[in-house]
């Protein structure tokens, strides 16, 4: 691009390389002329190429966001792309417990607060599936998180040692607000009294909020009641809490990786 006092009687013309001769174009601006002299094929070739750069920087920044947004919730990198598409059910017990979650998912995102429980063997596809739902409906809105049982109990026991953190209050007032809490690897350890207080605080908190609360947990249903306690898992069991069995062995290993 330059300028120029005036118009050429011929035209001035070019030759690109790849596409041959071309003539230049003027631009009336003022008194004077701009004149475009690079090949305008060059020209809408670069402009298309800047679009799809811009539109690819932008589903990039976008992914990013959607992943940041995941972490947050608390899912692991591992399922940070998980989707019920990535859980692999090939026999009949594994394909209900998939319908069974997809289901659970669809009732929170239409504003449901049925209770879940996801009991079974370590590597069966719980926390997947889980995090599958917690990235479903953080796409929707939703305040979400996934949480390990052991890591609420050692943040509460630590506010109350900490000063200018949030306290007890604060971190139990968090959790039973959430749209959802997912509270996994329940049962990891044996729950002292004051542990098992907690728990009930948080649950029978979101219980009464009409708020659902989702458990996963390696034991079975007699573990999970002496895990949380008899109270807690009756207050899940109310409204239609249901529990979804993982009764088979480990998938790891078999599980696609996207
Ligand atoms: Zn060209």
């Amino acid at each position: 691009m330059r300028m120029i006092d005036s118009m050429p009687l011929v035209p001035e013309a070019g030759v690109c390389a790849e596409h041959g001769p071309f003539n230049f174009r003027y631009q009336p601006m003022g008194p004077k002329f701009f004149v475009s002299d690079t090949c305008p094929q060059c020209a809408a070739a670069l402009k298309v190429k800047e679009q799809n750069d811009d539109a690819a920087r932008r589903q990039r920044e976008e992914q990013a966001r959607v992943e940041r947004k995941r972490c947050e919730a608390g899912v692991g990198l591992r399922y940070v792309q998980s989707c019920f598409e990535s859980f692999v059910a090939e026999t009949h017990e594994q394909r209900k417990a998939l319908s069974e979650c997809v289901a659970y998912a669809d009732h929170i995102a239409g504003g449901g607060h049925a209770n879940l429980v996801m009991s079974g063997q370590v590597g069966t596809g719980k926390t997947m599936l889980a995090c599958a739902m917690v990235n479903r409906l953080l796409s929707s809105g939703r305040r979400v998180r996934i949480v390990n049982l052991g890591h609420i109990v050692r943040d509460i026991k630590d506010s109350w040692q900490k000063t200018g953190c949030k306290t007890e209050t604060d971190i139990i007032r968090e959790l039973v607000q959430l749209d959802l809490l997912v509270i996994d690897e329940v049962g990891q350890q044996r729950g002292t009294e004051t542990e098992l207080l907690l728990i009930f605080e948080i649950i029978d908190g979101r219980y009464k909020a009409m708020l659902p609360t989702v458990l996963i947990s390696n034991l079975d249903k007699k573990g999970i009641v002496e895990a949380i306690g008899e109270r807690a898992f009756d207050r899940l069991r109310q409204d239609g809490g249901k529990l979804v069995a993982f009764n088979w062995g480990s998938m790891r290993g078999l599980r696609r990786t996207a």
